[in-house]
């Protein structure tokens, strides 16, 4: 006997009498657990970029000089907290 084989994604072994497993990768687990958490961690850097320079936090619209409170290319509502001066 040698090593056991590890699957490189997935692989559905028989087990016993009709039964079957499913073998998953650590690394392909991993990869799907963290592409929430780095879709979050992405979109949460893309608006404090958008804030910082003064853009709607939803599209990115240069909100220099706007009064309305709303954004005039996407109509997302403007926090005042993040309303340019
Ligand atoms: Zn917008």
């Amino acid at each position: 006997m040698g090593q056991p084989r590890l699957p490189l994604v997935a692989e559905v072994l028989p087990v016993y009498d009709g039964q079957w497993a499913v073998v998953l990768s650590c690394w392909y687990v991993a990869l799907f657990l963290a592409v929430l958490p780095l879709w979050w961690i992405v979109r949460r850097r893309r608006a404090a970029k958008r804030a910082m320079i003064g853009g709607c936090l939803h599209c990115g619209y240069s909100l220099t000089g706007n009064t309305s409170g709303t954004c005039p290319e996407c109509g997302t509502a403007i926090p005042k907290a993040s309303r340019p001066a």
